[in-house]
């Protein structure tokens, strides 16, 4: 079994799993009175992996065709997303803008198969922000439900109106909330450097989330994003791609992790055309591009822990195992399984219940056909190297059973 911790393989290890839990580990047989027993032919068993930043009900590349997506077949395009994200083998992901408590306790119940969701609901950001997805020709408020696109996104201005969006989104049962810090790749009108939530409205929302239970999670590229963040209690920094020394020290300083999400970026300046984002979004593509592996070093010297995230949208979700070799360039298999298990399971604040092999854990196993410590490509392939696949102690997928 691959234990993420301390990147090791031990062998002979048997694992007893009791309804939604891992209840025993051992390395000498354990003799139980009744017991579906399964081989695993020294294959390796693995915790599930974690994608800290996904948006599943963001079905198309190019946004805007989201606006005439309506809900009945946001959630059906959701559905087969998300079956494809547990056949990849993550039991479990951060969806950091768009999916809701629908949606989460569907796969809770096995209604849709798909990973466990971390929801934030809507991400909320200010007029002509990331989040605004208006027209320049649209002019006054749209309705917030009735397409995809608006059903993802929400618009506050001002104190009163973030403590307000905030409130509501936690009200409706977000795990985090979602704000908009800087310009973003994929809206057509906001500048990457752009600053979005001024200090007090940051602020805001970081006392609201604090006083319900909750985190906030920063959309931010660029080091005067994430410095405003960081000062207002921001926990997560998502994408990063141009964080310096000096904004990363000061995220080592608090506590707090970066999302990263190399493979959104190469993806995009693959097909992106194709799928119709304007020379716009890719002139920003190209910005963010050349600081991502960058800012896996500067974070790796400063400390901070870094999760996987992939932030693909739609067509290209297929992607998502991508960013395991990507990251290869910088970083160790054992880092990078890590930051799959381990450091996502801190993400979402559920250490010792998410990404790891341990009892009390959720059993949310893979078993691989292989040392994916030796060979990160046995994650990829759509989960053909997987022989099985289980969340919460019932199997998505069983080659192994006799
Ligand atoms: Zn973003
Ligand atoms: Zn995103």
């Amino acid at each position: 079994m691959l234990v993420p911790e301390t990147g090791e393989l031990r062998d002979g290890h048997e694992l007893v799993v009791e309804g939604d839990t891992i209840r025993e580990i051992s390395a000498r047989p354990i003799k139980l009175a009744t017991a579906n027993v399964i081989d695993c032919g020294g294959r390796t068993l693995m915790p599930g992996l974690i994608d800290s930043h996904v948006h599943v009900v963001l079905s198309e590349v190019s946004l805007r065709n989201l606006e005439s997506v309506p809900l009945t077949l946001m959630t059906a395009r959701a559905a087969d997303l998300m079956r494809g994200m547990l056949d990849r083998g993550f039991t479990s992901v951060r969806d950091t803008g768009g999916a809701d408590w629908g949606l989460k306790e569907a796969t809770d119940k096995w209604l849709l198969p798909g990973p466990r969701l971390f929801i934030a609901g809507r991400a909320i950001g200010p007029t002509g922000g990331h989040s605004d997805s208006r027209r320049r020709t649209d002019l006054g408020m749209r309705c917030q439900c009735c397409n995809a696109l608006s059903f993802s996104m929400g618009i506050a201005d001002g104190v009163s109106e973030v403590r307000r969006a905030v409130r509501e989104e936690m009200r409706q049962g977000c795990d985090q909330v979602k704000i908009m810090m800087s310009g973003g790749v994929a809206s057509p009108y906001d500048p990457l450097d752009s600053l979005q939530f001024s200090a007090d409205e940051v602020a805001a929302a970081v006392q609201e989330a604090h006083a319900f239970g909750r985190y906030v999670c920063a959309h931010a590229y660029t080091p005067q994003a994430i410095t405003r963040a960081a000062n207002a209690g921001v926990r997560t920094i998502e994408h990063g791609n141009l964080i310096d020394d000096a904004s990363a020290r000061l995220m080592a300083d608090k506590g707090m992790f970066l999302v990263a999400n190399l493979v959104t970026y190469f993806e995009m300046k693959k097909h992106a055309a194709e799928y119709g984002m304007n020379s716009d979004m890719l002139a920003k593509n190209n910005l963010v591009i050349e600081g991502a592996l960058k800012s896996l070093e500067i974070c790796k010297r400063h400390g901070i822990p870094v999760a996987y995230g992939t932030d693909l949208l739609g067509q290209l979700q297929m992607a998502q195992s991508e960013e395991f070799t990507l990251r290869a360039q910088v970083l160790s298999p054992a880092e990078i399984i890590r930051s799959a298990t381990t450091i996502g399971a801190e993400v979402v604040r559920m250490a010792d219940k998410l990404g790891c092999l341990k009892p009390g854990a959720f059993a949310d196993l893979l078993v691989v056909d292989g040392n994916p410590l030796n060979d990160l490509t046995l994650l990829q392939g759509q989960g053909r190297h997987l022989s099985v696949i289980m969340k919460g102690g019932r199997f998505h997928k069983n080659r192994l059973q006799s």
